[in-house]
């Protein structure tokens, strides 16, 4: 039977008002696995009241940080307990792969786990001033904070806004993407099991434009974080200026992958495969554009294209699966149209290019690993995030030129250098315009570590200390030691 999902609001699991629901489909077969309530504008703004008014009654936000690290302790224990559920139900909805899945909900655990850990550490300023004067900076949770998550990591994407913001001591409103609401659900179950106060968390389910546009506007939600594309976040932008909320913002990315003619041959095609082909290309921080310097070029572009053809495309519940499916009919033909933009922009479709088809892939939305050569840096799938399978690799002389290449974009989230000479590569990975950027590696990520975006790739960053400091207000408490009369006006 097919599972009905609710929302979780003020603790309790609740159905919509709204009697359309969507179906939940999963990629890989086109089968319907659950339906979903959809959200309205006014059961958004409910939510939402609901939210600040356990904020403001203390419940969580006054809890001693021993006792909000307990919580996530046990939630990240909770989510360790039904990782295979968490990850079946991500292959599913998602369709990616059974392995990457996996290594999400491990990453989960690890995140509440960190941010439990970071509630132990010193977390605030004192300084001595002028006279008797001190000066006390402490941190306090912001209120409110609105969740808008993308559905290319339905799970990590969440935890990753969920675990620092009730660290935080937040009241927090999740909006999982409408296509992908399985594993937020799955986690709410979780969340419910926890000792986390009734009402400290929200989940509402439905449509961006209407519930995730309802959270960026409210004048009830002190913080919006949202993970999506750049257009969309700057709608975010705009709708949350109204009570000048604060905004954290994720968004796209179209990063150069650099591989110089001195670089470990092996090391940097595995790299560069990893670095677009895991998650089908449907990673913020996929190194979609290769740039190769001349000298290794032609050797590089014939092993890469037959290293990359034998990647095994199929469903993610398939152990034998190396690459899933593309998340949803909408996003596959927009790749697919992408595809045929190259090949009327006039770049050389080196490999793939079609959907699969055959041994019943035809019931679902995959498609071949395509690269494509001989492009400029004007074309469209060269400037333009495709978020899917789909790279191109390009030719430069020199230092000089894979630095203006790489930096020729109006996006900044990731980029990497591969060379022998660590030299080199430190000096021009420090030139690429990049939050997140790697020497001989790609994709590698740690918690402990800053994650976003320079120039059009975001605003703020998840993870590490700072991914904490995002939800936080910062406080200045100027204390007299030595209360006595000023006497300004005597
Ligand atoms: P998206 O279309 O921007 O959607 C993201 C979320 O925003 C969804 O929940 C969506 O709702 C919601 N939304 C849509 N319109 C809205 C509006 N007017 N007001 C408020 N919310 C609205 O992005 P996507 O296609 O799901 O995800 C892919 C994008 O995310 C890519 O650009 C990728 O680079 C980016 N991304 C960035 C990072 C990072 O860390 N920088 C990580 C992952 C993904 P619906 O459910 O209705 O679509
Ligand atoms: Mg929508």
């Amino acid at each position: 039977m097919t599972k009905e999902l609710k929302h979780y609001i003020n603790g309790q699991w609740v159905d919509s008002s709204n009697p359309n629901k969507l179906n939940i489909i999963n990629p890989a077969t086109q089968k319907v696995i659950a339906r979903a309530p959809s959200a309205t504008k006014e059961e958004t703004e409910e939510a939402i009241k609901i939210a600040k008014r356990m904020f403001e009654s203390g419940i969580w936000s006054d809890q001693s940080p021993v006792a909000r690290a307990a919580v996530l302790l046990q939630i990240a224990d909770l989510i360790q307990e039904n990782l295979d559920e968490l990850r079946d139900l991500e292959v599913q909805n998602n369709g990616k792969t059974k392995r990457e899945a996996e290594s999400d909900v491990e990453e989960a655990v690890n995140t509440f786990r960190y941010y439990a850990g970071l509630l132990n550490m010193p977390n605030g300023q004192v300084y001595e001033t002028s006279g008797n004067m001190q000066t006390l900076i402490i941190k306090e949770p912001i209120g409110v904070a609105g969740l808008i998550v993308p559905w290319n990591f339905p799970l990590l994407m969440s935890v990753w806004k969920i675990a620092p913001a009730l660290a935080a001591g937040n009241s927090i409103l999740l909006k999982p993407a409408e296509i992908t609401p399985m594993t937020a659900v799955k986690l709410f179950e979780l969340i419910d099991q926890s000792d986390l106060p009734k009402g400290a968390a929200t989940l509402i389910m439905g449509d961006g434009p209407v519930v995730g546009q309802t959270i960026a506007e409210s004048v009830d939600v002190d913080i919006v974080s949202f993970t999506g594309s750049t257009g969309v976040g700057r709608h975010i932008m705009q709708a949350a200026a109204g009570n000048m909320k604060k905004v954290s913002l994720e968004l796209g990315g179209k990063s150069p992958n650099i591989i110089f003619d001195d670089a470990d041959l092996e090391t940097a095609l595995d790299y560069s495969l990893f670095g677009i082909f895991m998650g089908s290309g449907q990673v913020c921080s996929s190194g979609s554009r290769i740039l190769v310097q001349e000298g290794l070029y032609d050797e590089f572009v014939q092993k890469y294209i037959q290293k990359a053809k034998k990647i095994r495309v199929g469903p993610g519940h398939d152990e034998h699966s190396q690459m899933g499916a593309i998340v949803s009919e909408k996003h596959f033909k927009s790749i697919l149209n992408y595809i045929q933009i190259g090949k009327e922009e006039g770049a050389n479709l080196a490999l793939g290019g079609s959907r699969i088809e055959g041994n019943g892939l035809e019931d679902g939305f995959f498609i071949e690993p395509t690269v494509f050569t001989d492009v400029t840096t004007d074309m469209r799938i060269v400037r333009e995030e495709i978020f899917g399978p789909v790279v191109t690799i390009q030719k430069f002389k020199d230092e000089e030129e894979a630095i203006k290449i790489a930096n020729d974009t109006e996006y900044g989230l990731a980029g990497a250098v591969f060379s022998t000479d660590q030299n080199k590569a430190l000096r021009i990975i420090k030139k690429v315009r990049a939050g997140i950027t790697w020497v001989n590696a790609y994709h590698l990520t740690n918690i402990q570590a800053p994650w976003g975006g320079y120039k059009q790739s975001g605003i703020g960053r998840s993870l590490s200390t700072y991914g904490l400091d995002e939800y936080q207000e910062t406080k200045q408490i100027n204390i007299n030691l030595d209360p006595a009369p000023i006497r300004w006006f005597e």
